[in-house]
């Protein structure tokens, strides 16, 4: 008989109380509207399945997903809120899918508008395009009769930088407020996280917070209120003495100064920790911190045990991965730092 679980030697610790501190956070600074939450891509990673319920109970409502079959796999777990496909129906299937199982299109077309209206049609959201030039019906679209027969929940745009000081956050704003006197809808939408700390203005009835929930800090005066969500967590599998002059790794891309105690983790590139860390990352344990040494390998890294004569096979440490920092070190977005994250880890 084999065991029922395996233990892996890779897991993503995710604090549970952090994510609904941020939720709630960003909802306070939502003032009069609620937040939402952005959950596509698999929660940014961290598990669509465990971060649902939770932020549910804490009172949120209404979640975004990108794909259809992202929204599928959380009709449990999202029950009874709403959940909303941000690409909107594709085809009559889609539309079929949407009736049967009370997930929410956003329609971003007048072919999605027709579509939608053809297969019957209920509540959808609206995407207006004010500005990214990505997905949405244009602001001169919201007079046409497939958009005018939608029965429309929220009405919703989505800003270009709002991470930024650019006049693009007010003049999306001027638009999106003409769209709102354009268009008959119950709840108005614009701020993704960044968006919140604009001010009322940009808040309408429903934020839609995502990297802010999971620990991004995407706007530096947000930083106090927010608080890191996710840690990658490895398991040391091996450890050596290196003598001065060894090197570790592929291509040789490190050579020990001196004699080094040194652990191979179970963590590497395949796991979304890309070779952007090599010899630039750090884990810690322990109180201590433990660089990495050489070139992140597929499967491995290899990280300096010098300082921690502790730590010994099958213990195991933490990435420094608080996501401001980690963006300024491995050049990769907060974003993708969390979604590159891959299916190996225990979550
Ligand atoms: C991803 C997404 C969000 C969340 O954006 P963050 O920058 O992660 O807060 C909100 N709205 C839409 C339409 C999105 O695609």
């Amino acid at each position: 008989m084999l065991p029922e679980v395996l233990e892996p030697a890779l897991r993503l610790d995710i604090d549970s109380d952090a994510l609904v501190s941020n939720w709630r956070a960003l909802d306070r600074l939502s003032g009069a509207a609620r937040a939402g939450a952005a959950v596509k891509a698999n929660a940014y990673g961290l598990g669509a399945k465990q971060v649902v319920p939770l932020l549910r109970e804490a009172g949120c409502a209404d979640f975004f997903v990108a794909h259809w079959g992202e929204a599928a796999e959380l009709l449990n777990s999202a029950e009874p809120t709403s959940i909303a496909v941000l690409h909107g129906p594709l085809s009559d299937a889609d539309a079929a899918f949407a009736r049967a199982s009370g997930i929410v299109p956003v329609i971003n077309s007048l072919a999605q508008a027709q579509r939608w209206n053809a297969a019957g049609g209920g509540r959808c959201h609206l995407m207006v395009d004010t500005g990214i030039n990505r997905l949405g019906v244009s602001l001169a679209e919201l007079g046409d009769d497939a958009v005018r027969a939608l029965d429309i929940d929220v009405m919703l745009s989505h800003l270009v930088a709002s991470e930024e000081e650019t006049d693009l956050n007010a003049l999306q704003c001027a638009r999106w407020n003409a769209a709102r006197g354009e268009v008959r809808h119950a709840r108005a939408s614009l701020a993704n996280s960044g968006g919140i700390a604009l001010g009322a203005d940009f808040h309408g009835d429903l934020t839609r917070p995502g990297i802010a929930l999971y620990g991004g800090v995407p706007r530096g005066e947000m930083a106090a209120l927010l608080r890191q969500v996710a840690r990658p967590q490895a398991a040391i599998l091996q450890v050596h003495d290196v003598a001065a002059g060894e090197t570790i790794g592929y291509n040789a891309t490190f050579t020990a100064p001196h004699a080094m105690r040194v652990g191979t983790i179970a963590l590497g590139y395949a796991d979304g920790y890309l070779r952007c860390w090599s010899g630039k990352g750090a884990f810690h344990a322990n109180g201590k911190r433990l660089p990495v040494l050489g070139r992140v390998s597929m499967d491995m890294t290899v990280i300096d045990l010098s300082s921690a004569s502790d730590l010994g096979e099958g213990d195991w440490v933490t990435a420094d991965y608080a996501l401001p920092e980690a963006a300024a070190v491995s050049g990769l977005s907060q974003y993708e730092l969390l979604t590159s994250l891959g299916r190996r880890f225990g979550r």
